[in-house]
C-alpha cells in the first residue's frame, strides 16, 4: 500500500487557528512530475528529450482511471493481451484512486457504485467477478452501504436523509411531489439511461430541446420555487456533476434524477471507496500496466501511431485514449478539434479524527452533509466496519468548485496554500461540529483542477461529443466524459466500447 509519501505530499504542519493542537498535512500527488505540474507541462507544449528505447506493440491504453482499466479487462477477458497500459501518475486509478493509514483506507475521490439495475449488463459482470453478485442473485452484504446511510445538518440538527424534511410547508411539500411526477414521467421515457448513450435514440424533440437550457431555467418554467427543493437539486448536480444547477444543461441534471429506479438498495461502497475495485482490477491486470509513464506526444503515421513517454516510444498500430479527452488536442498530432465541455475543479480531503466530534440528534451515518455549506460534506470511511465504533476514524470531505467559470475557480483552488484550503474546511465543518478542531490530527487535501466534464447547455447533443465518442480510425477515445457525465458506469462502458471496437477492427486487419 502506498505511503503518503509516495503520494508525492509536500508536508506542512501547522497549528490550528483556535486550538492549540498541532495538525498535519499535505497537498497530496503534486510531486513534480505529476498533477497539476505534469499538465501543466503538456498544456504548454514543454519540450521532452527524445526517447532512448523503441517498442512495437499492436495497441496502446493511454490512461489508467477506470475507463482505461476497463478497456484492458476487456482486451484481458477476450484473449487479447499484446498491450500496454501507460498511466502518467505512480499509481493507477485516476478519479478512483485511494490511500491508507493506520486508522483506514479512504478514497481520494470516487467513493461508491450504486446497485446497477438488469439493464447494465457490463456492471453486473464486473460485479459477478469481483464477487460483489453472487450466482442466486443477491449482493455481498459488507459492501452494501450499512444504516444509517446519510444525514443533513439543517436549522441546527441532524435529520435522516439528505431531502430537506425539516420546516418544509405545504407549499414546499406540493413542489416535491411535482418534481417528482415530472421525474417518473422521464424515467418511464426511456430517454435517460446509464450509460447514457443506451438512451440517446428514446429522446424526442422535447428531450433534446432540455440541453438548451439550464436545470435552473428549467424549474422556473416548471414553477419550482421552493427554498428547499432547489437546495437540494443544486445539492445533487454539484455533487455528481461538479456543476451548479443554475449552469448545469437541464438534460443532464434530470438524468441524475431520471436515469435509476427509485428505490435502490445499496450503493456499494468500501473503505477505500471505488479504489477497491482498481486494487482488484490491478491484482488482475497489473501486468499490462506501467505507471508513471507520462504520454507526451501521440504522432500519426502513415499506419498507427508513435506513442511518446519519456524512456520510451512504442509503435502501436491502435491506440485507445482514456486520458481526458480535454489534453487530446495537447497531445495528439495532428490535433484533433478543441474539445467543447469544460471540466470542473474539486477539492477532496482526508481528515484523521483522533476522536469523534460531539453528536447532536441523528447519530453518525455514511454520507453527511451541511445544509446551506458550500461543500458537500463528508463521508466516513469506517462506516463500513462491522467493528463496534473506533474511537479514531477518516472522514472523506469533498467540495466542487463549481461557483462562475471554472477557469476562475480553478485559480482560486491552486490559489490557496494548505493553510488557507484547511481553514476553509475547518471553518465550514465547524458549523455542524463546533469541536472539531480538537478531534482532527492530520488534514491532507487533493486539488484537482480539470477533476470531471462540466454539462452546460448544449454539451449533451454537441456534434464534436457526438463524433469523438464514434469509434472510427486507429485512435479511439474512451475516457468517461465522453458522456458528459462523470461515473463510473460511464467510464467502464466507454472503456469496454473503445477496446471491443480495437479487437474487432485488428482481427479485420490481421485477416485482410
Ligand atoms: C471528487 C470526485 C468524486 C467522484 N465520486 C464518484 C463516485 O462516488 N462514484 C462514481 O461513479 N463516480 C465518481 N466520480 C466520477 C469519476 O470521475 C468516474 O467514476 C471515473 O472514475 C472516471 O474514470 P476515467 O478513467 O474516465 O477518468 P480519470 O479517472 O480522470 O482517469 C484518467 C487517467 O488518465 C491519466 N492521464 C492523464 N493524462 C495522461 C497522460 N498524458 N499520459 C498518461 N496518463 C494520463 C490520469 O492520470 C488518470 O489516471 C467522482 C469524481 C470526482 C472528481
Amino acid at each position: 500500500m502506498p505511503t503518503r509519501r509516495e503520494f508525492g505530499a509536500t508536508a506542512l504542519a501547522g497549528l490550528t487557528a483556535k486550538a492549540d493542537r498541532k495538525l498535519e498535512g499535505a497537498f497530496v500527488f503534486e510531486a513534480p512530475g505529476q498533477g497539476v505540474e505534469a499538465g501543466h507541462r503538456l498544456r504548454d507544449h514543454a519540450r521532452f528529450a527524445a526517447p532512448a528505447r523503441r517498442v512495437r506493440i499492436p495497441a496502446v491504453i493511454v490512461g489508467g482511471g477506470v475507463a482505461g482499466l476497463s478497456a484492458a479487462w476487456h482486451f484481458d477477458r477476450r484473449g487479447f493481451r499484446d498491450f500496454v497500459l501507460l498511466e502518467l501518475e505512480q499509481q493507477a486509478g485516476g478519479n478512483a484512486r485511494s490511500g491508507e493509514n493506520a486508522v483506514s483506507a479512504y478514497p481520494w475521490a470516487a467513493h461508491y457504485l450504486p446497485v446497477p439495475d438488469k439493464r447494465q449488463p457490463l456492471v453486473h459482470e464486473l460485479c459477478r467477478e469481483l464477487g460483489l453478485l453472487h450466482d442466486d442473485g443477491t449482493w455481498d452484504e459488507r459492501w452494501l452501504c450499512h444504516s444509517p446511510q446519510e444525514r443533513l445538518f439543517i436549522h441546527g440538527r441532524w435529520q435522516e436523509g439528505i431531502e430537506p424534511l425539516v420546516g418544509l410547508t405545504k407549499a414546499d411539500a406540493a413542489q416535491y411531489a411535482h418534481f417528482e411526477e415530472r421525474i417518473a414521467g422521464f424515467r418511464l421515457s426511456g430517454a435517460f439511461r446509464i450509460p447514457m448513450e443506451a438512451g440517446l435514440a428514446q429522446n424526442t424533440a422535447a428531450h433534446r430541446a432540455l440541453d438548451g437550457v439550464t436545470m435552473g431555467e428549467w424549474m422556473r418554467r416548471e414553477g419550482l420555487y421552493s427554498p428547499y427543493l432547489k437546495w437540494f437539486i443544486d445539492y445533487s448536480t454539484r455533487d455528481d456533476y461538479g456543476t451548479r444547477a443554475a449552469d448545469i444543461s437541464a438534460w443532464a441534471g434530470l438524468h441524475y434524477f431520471a436515469a435509476r429506479a427509485p428505490e435502490e438498495k445499496g450503493p456499494l461502497t468500501w473503505p477505500e471507496g471505488n479504489g477497491w475495485i482498481v486494487k482488484r482490477l490491478l491484482a488482475k491486470l497489473g501486468r499490462y500496466v506501467r505507471t508513471g509513464a507520462m504520454v507526451h506526444r501521440i504522432q500519426r503515421q502513415r499506419r498507427g501511431w508513435l506513442v511518446f513517454t519519456g524512456d520510451t516510444v512504442y509503435e502501436a498500430d491502435f491506440v485507445v485514449y482514456a486520458a481526458p479527452t480535454h489534453f487530446a488536442s495537447w497531445l495528439i498530432d495532428p490535433p484533433p478539434p478543441r474539445w467543447p465541455i469544460d471540466s470542473a475543479p474539486w477539492l477532496t480531503a482526508n481528515l484523521t479524527l483522533d476522536r469523534w466530534p460531539a453528536n447532536h440528534g441523528v447519530e453518525f451515518c455514511w454520507d453527511n452533509v451541511i445544509y446551506n455549506s458550500p461543500s458537500l460534506g463528508y463521508v466516513i470511511a469506517t462506516h463500513q466496519n462491522l467493528n463496534t465504533r473506533q474511537d479514531k476514524t477518516v472522514w472523506t470531505y469533498y467540495w466542487a468548485l463549481a461557483d462562475g467559470r471554472a477557469a476562475d475557480q480553478r485559480r482560486i483552488l491552486l490559489g490557496g496554500d494548505w493553510n488557507w484550503w484547511k481553514e476553509k474546511i475547518l471553518t465550514d465543518l465547524e458549523r455542524a461540529h463546533p469541536d472539531i478542531r480538537r478531534c482532527v490530527s492530520r488534514l491532507d487535501i487533493f486539488r484537482i483542477g480539470h477533476a470531471m466534464p462540466r454539462p452546460v447547455p448544449g454539451a449533451i447533443f454537441h456534434p464534436e461529443r457526438i463524433a469523438r465518442a464514434r469509434h472510427q480510425g486507429s485512435l479511439v477515445y474512451a475516457n468517461c466524459d465522453l458522456s458528459a457525465l462523470s461515473l463510473f458506469e460511464e467510464a467502464q462502458y466507454r472503456g469496454v466500447s473503445a477496446a471491443d471496437y480495437v479487437l474487432r477492427n485488428a482481427s479485420s486487419t490481421a485477416t485482410r
